[in-house]
């Protein structure tokens, strides 16, 4: 991890779910799932929001749904807030609606967590898109170069200074997980879990940390395991990736696989951001695991069926 400030990007986060679309359908790994149409990222603004486009109510770090759990369309809303183009879903426009304060709009105010744990793709992946907007741009409001407030980039995610030209985009944050196995003769391969200093404590995870600049994902792997947990691994292999929503925006999770370069060695932790590190049996994982929605439960699971 490079920064206090962006913790547990591992999907090691939230009450496991019983179920979820991502939990059984390997295309899951591939995050967007273009291939079936459903959400398309965009920032079209150049027609104003229709009645019946979507609307996606962001206040703070949570987001609003309807009683019924969907989410409400540009009709069902007060008037006057602001409204961001998000992309489209089945080809209908998606709009966060950004809301100063949670309590102009009552009742079911939720983390993206909770939705995530609840809704089908690709509504888990556009709510998510949505945070990610609305916070970036309630952070990024005046330039960092001449204090001047910044303004919208028609039809893209940036925004751009008046005063001095800078131009400031929703920036992507890359960050791995790595599912390490080793051989055990007689028995099946082993999977190395850990459990985190913060967040749910009692879940087990994969190591996981940010990319730093001038790395490569492979290189952060091989870097992030030796920090976590003292081991060296060989091939790490790409598997998928998953916007979270979690870590900030534009967190960008990639997954690895990779296997112990050496069988017998044990993992150290250093107490503070890890408290324990063990190596399990495929057959016998424990069952404190990641949620269904996130792509460390999608790695662990490929690799507990053999994938
Ligand atoms: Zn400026």
């Amino acid at each position: 991890m490079t920064g206090p400030s962006r913790a547990a990007p591992s999907g090691s986060s939230g009450p496991p779910a019983a179920t979820g679309p991502a939990a059984t359908d390997p295309a899951g790994a591939t995050g967007q799932r273009s291939g079936r149409g459903g959400f398309v990222p965009g920032a079209d603004g150049s027609v104003p929001p229709a009645p019946g486009d979507i609307a996606l109510p962001v206040a703070g770090r949570k987001l609003w749904t309807g009683p019924d759990g969907a989410f409400p369309r540009i009709g069902d809303l007060p008037t006057g807030l602001p409204r961001v183009p998000v992309g489209t879903l089945d080809g209908v426009p998606a709009w966060a609606v950004e809301v100063p304060d949670a309590e102009e709009l009552p009742g079911h105010w939720r983390s993206w967590r909770a939705l995530a744990a609840e809704l089908p793709e690709p509504l888990a992946t556009l709510a998510g898109r949505a945070l990610a907007v609305v916070t970036w741009r309630r952070t990024h409001r005046w330039c960092g170069a001449c204090r001047t407030e910044l303004a919208d980039v028609p039809g893209e995610t940036a925004r751009r200074c008046p005063g001095c030209d800078l131009y400031v985009p929703l920036p992507l944050s890359a960050a791995v997980l790595v599912a390490i196995t080793r051989p055990r003769p007689g028995g099946p391969d082993e999977l190395l879990l850990v459990r985190h200093a913060y967040g749910p404590t009692g879940l087990w995870a994969l190591v996981a940390g940010f990319v730093e600049a001038g790395e490569s994902l492979e290189a952060a792997a091989h870097r992030e395991v030796g920090e976590e947990v003292g081991l060296a691994i060989t091939d790490p292999t790409y598997f998928g990736s998953q916007p979270w929503a979690m870590s900030g925006p534009g967190t960008l999770l990639a997954g690895f696989t990779a296997t112990a370069a050496d069988p017998a060695a044990e993992p150290v932790v250093d107490g503070k951001e890890l408290t324990e590190a063990r190596w399990f049996p495929l057959d016998a994982l424990p069952a404190e695991l990641p949620p269904a929605y996130s792509i460390s439960r999608w790695l662990i699971d490929a690799v507990a069926a053999g994938r």
